[in-house]
């Protein structure tokens, strides 16, 4: 069998033969000072009504809980950025990662393929893969695989491509080397915590997800938005990318390579008039592979009826 450095450099590079942009890998162990500030964060609320955070705090902590024996956490980023617009702008907008084909079946089948790829070059190879779909604290995991930073506004930035890609992992329990975290570019700038309409920002490196509008119109499956943020959303009515769109390393951005994520012009060329007359029928047909099935039907319609 190869030694640990070969095995590593050529699991990174099938990696980005696969079509994931960055690759770092971390030695798995617990996250100690995340841990702390989970907890805290949990304490104060800041989750709202997501109790599912508040459950396997433990395999949230510490990958050798989600899988036994892990050594090592292989971080990578899958890039979703489009220059693709919806083309009435006064329109209810969505959330740029949702435009195309929903990313845990685009991404998920990569990773299951870079699984098998370990497992042919490095022999009896246990892990699991993850893709926005387990206890995992992913971008405590890129920033210490050295994918890249966390920024102000919670989300993980590498120089090179901004944001706008997914986060997904392999915990394994083989031995690879490991790289080392990058520096926090996001110096004195503090656009995106003056962009946040909702001021969900509370701190820098801190978002109150219980006043996020992505929270709101996504996780939140009540009837009513609460009263209080009325006005606040913009046009939001999936999901939010102020603090990406105001965030100056986005500058970098590259168009994807995945036509699954390309949206369907029907979706794009849709008016104000015709969001608000959506039939469950069309809503069906339009999000049938899309992330956008998360917040149901009539989930969509509260959030379209609660735009200005
Ligand atoms: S996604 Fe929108 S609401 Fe949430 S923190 Fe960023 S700007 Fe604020
Ligand atoms: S907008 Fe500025 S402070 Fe916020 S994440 Fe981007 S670089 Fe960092």
């Amino acid at each position: 069998m190869a030694n640990v450095s070969t095995i590593t450099y050529r699991i990174k590079e099938h990696a980005r033969r696969l079509g994931f942009d960055s690759v770092g890998i971390a030695r798995a162990g617990e996250l100690t000072a995340e841990a702390r500030a989970l907890e805290a964060w949990l304490a104060q609320g800041r989750h709202g009504t997501m109790h599912y955070m508040e459950r396997n705090f433990d395999k949230r902590i510490d990958p050798t809980k989600l899988v036994e024996g892990a050594r090592s956490v292989i971080s990578l980023s899958y890039n979703y950025y489009t220059e693709k617009k919806q083309t009435d702008p006064s329109a209810p907008q969505i959330a740029m990662y949702a435009l195309g084909q929903d990313y845990h079946d685009i991404v998920r089948a990569r990773l299951n393929e870079l699984m098998q790829y370990i497992r042919e070059i490095a022999g009896d190879v246990q892990g699991r893969s993850f893709v926005d779909s387990a206890p995992v604290l992913e971008r405590a995991w890129a920033q210490r695989a050295g994918v890249g930073w966390v920024g102000k506004n919670t989300n993980l930035l590498t120089k090179r491509q901004g944001s706008y890609f997914f986060l997904a992992e392999c915990i394994i329990d083989l031995e690879l080397e490991y790289d080392s975290p990058v520096k926090d570019y996001c110096g004195t700038c503090t656009r995106c915590i003056d962009a946040c309409p909702t001021e969900a920002i509370y701190e820098p490196y801190r978002v109150d997800g219980s006043k996020c509008i992505s929270y709101f119109t996504i996780e939140l499956k009540e009837s009513m938005i609460p009263e209080a943020y009325s006005g606040k959303f913009a046009n939001w009515m999936y999901g939010c990318d102020i603090c990406q769109q105001v965030c100056p390393i986005n500058s970098q951005a590259t168009p994807h390579h995945t036509p699954e994520f390309t949206p369907s012009e029907e979706l794009l060329t849709m008016t104000t008039a015709e969001w608000k007359a959506l039939t469950e029928e069309r809503y069906k047909k339009l999000f049938k592979h899309s992330a956008v099935k998360r917040s149901k039907y009539l989930g969509l319609m509260r959030n379209i009826s609660f735009l200005k």
